[in-house]
């Protein structure tokens, strides 16, 4: 089986056409950030796509804010509704699909109140949609996890995390969020075993990039608190940034690279950075917006002080100072991944922002 737009370009290929089936793949919450990235490029690339939402009223929203982001011809693209709690709508969203890239799953990292509110979508949706995936026959299923299941709660010696690597649940700092991505991925491992449905794992670092419509989520958070005036200043932070565009690109070569069959792989470009070069990431390259990024950076003992009667200072604690290094080897080996540098992320992401959601508000 082919995506369409690999048929169809000379005659011989649309003799094809009219033989070879066409790939559909399923990409869970199209609502989201990384998931619309995904959208696009494999719309781009000829796949047919159904995508999923909680609810159905949002797809004229997606549809939109897809054409906004480059989307030519909506006409391959199908919904269905299905939310990560309820085994509704899974069979209809995974019935007569080749490939499943389940994205979708709550994103809040830092403290919450009940771990449970992001531990149980998580985990339970993963099991619910790889399950869906597994007894319908689908070929492969593509699992975006996080470096948040594999870097957490380690010691600080200097290690070169790689995809051998998990989060050690009950090590320090492990927020909701870290164990909702490690449980969830676990989970997935576990019940696609012994299963003829493939599964592979992403683990981006930080995704940052192009924003999907008006919506901030997930690690851009950090270069819009930059840009609103809401972050004044740095604190010593290091972010392993990774590029959205390049986060859809891995997700597909995952989906049809035969040997990743079976494996993770690490998402991240070069070394973590500092969020003080971030700020000057943003001022260097884009011509309006930057008033307010932030110039300073706040001292660790003010942090630590700070800390003691602010939760946002507190969940800074663990890293404060330290810089985690990462390996990207085995997905430029293996898939052929080659990302693009951060420093893109940053500003496509702050020109975005600046474009769509500052002038907005
Ligand atoms: P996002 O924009 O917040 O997207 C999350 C998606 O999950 C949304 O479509 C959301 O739907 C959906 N979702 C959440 N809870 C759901 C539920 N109960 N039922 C159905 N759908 C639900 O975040 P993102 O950054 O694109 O993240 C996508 C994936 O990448 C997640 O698995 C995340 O853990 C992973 N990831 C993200 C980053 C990052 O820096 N952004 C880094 C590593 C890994 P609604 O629109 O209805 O809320």
């Amino acid at each position: 089986m082919r995506p369409r737009g690999e048929t169809g370009k000379n005659s011989a290929s649309k003799e094809l056409e009219t033989t070879m089936p066409t790939s559909r793949v399923l990409v869970t919450g199209g609502s989201g950030f990384i998931a619309g990235h995904c959208i696009l490029q494999l719309l781009d690339a000829g796949y047919e796509v159904r995508t999923t939402v909680r609810s159905l009223a949002k797809e004229t929203l997606v549809r939109e804010v897809l054409a906004d982001a480059g989307m030519v011809d909506g006409g391959a693209l199908s919904f269905v509704a299905a939310d990560l709690t309820s085994d509704e709508g899974w069979p209809e969203a995974v019935a007569d699909v080749d490939f499943v890239l389940h994205v979708a799953s709550p994103v809040q990292p830092g403290h919450i109140d009940n771990e449970n509110e992001l531990i149980i979508p998580a985990r339970e949706g993963a099991v619910r949609v790889l399950r869906a995936a597994r007894d319908a026959g689908v070929k492969r299923a593509v699992l975006t996890s996080a470096f948040h299941a594999v870097s957490w709660g380690h010691p600080h010696d200097g290690h070169v995390f790689t995809e051998a690597d998990w989060t050690v649940l009950d090590g320090p700092g492990v927020d909701a969020y870290a164990k909702s991505k490690t449980l969830a991925e676990q989970a997935a491992w576990e019940l696609m075993a012994n299963s003829s449905t493939e599964l592979v794992t992403m683990l981006p670092v930080a995704v940052m990039g192009p924003v999907m419509g008006r919506d901030v989520t997930g690690s851009n958070h950090l270069i819009q608190g930059m840009l609103n005036g809401a972050m004044p200043a740095t604190p010593r932070l290091f972010i392993p940034i990774v590029d959205v565009r390049d986060v859809a690109r891995a997700h597909i070569l995952a989906m049809t690279t035969p040997e990743a069959a079976g494996q993770r792989f690490l998402l991240s470009n070069g070394p973590a950075i500092e969020m003080t070069d971030i700020a000057a990431t943003i001022r260097a390259r884009l011509s309006e917006g930057t008033q307010r990024v932030p110039t300073q950076t706040i001292p660790d003992e003010v942090v630590r002080a700070a800390a003691e009667s602010n939760p946002q200072f507190r969940e800074m604690l663990p890293d404060l100072g330290y810089a985690k290094k990462t390996s990207n080897d085995k997905a430029r080996n293996l898939l052929g991944w080659s990302p693009r540098d951060a420093a893109e992320a940053i500003a496509s992401a702050a020109e975005s922002m600046v474009k769509k959601v500052l002038g907005a508000q």
